[in-house]
């Protein structure tokens, strides 16, 4: 997609701290972090949000959950992270083009609604 701002950090249009890739996925550093370690997981592909995954899609659902625990473990989060996929206006995504926040290194995390 052109106009995506993540389409563009994957073709590196844009720059990222970037933490991970492979051929189907790119982690970088959120940009307005929540906490001390705040990564996106994002698909290389273009999928807009979770709301459009089909079944050709879930190997790479599965990576991305996958990932998580062990980009976690790679910035310290060694005893707990969160992650969070906002889907839709509703949900509070911003961007859309699907991507898996993985949040953590504090003492505690707030709690959620
Ligand atoms: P959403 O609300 O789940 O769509 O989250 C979008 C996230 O993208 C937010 O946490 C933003 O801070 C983050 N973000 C927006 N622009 C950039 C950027 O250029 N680089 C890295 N992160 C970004």
């Amino acid at each position: 997609m052109e106009d995506c701002l993540f389409c563009k950090i994957v073709r590196g249009e844009i720059p990222a701290t970037k933490i991970h890739e492979d051929e189907d996925t790119l982690v970088f550093l959120d940009i307005h972090p929540a906490a001390p370690v705040h990564l996106l997981v994002v698909p290389k592909q273009h999928i807009g949000s979770l709301s459009e995954v089909d079944a050709s899609h879930q190997q790479l659902l599965g990576k991305m959950l996958w990932l998580a625990p062990r980009l976690a473990a790679s910035q310290g989060c060694t005893d707990g992270f969160r992650t969070i996929i906002n889907t839709g206006r509703v949900g509070g995504q911003e961007v859309f083009h699907l991507h898996l926040h993985v949040i953590g290194g504090k003492d505690r995390l707030p709690a959620m609604v």
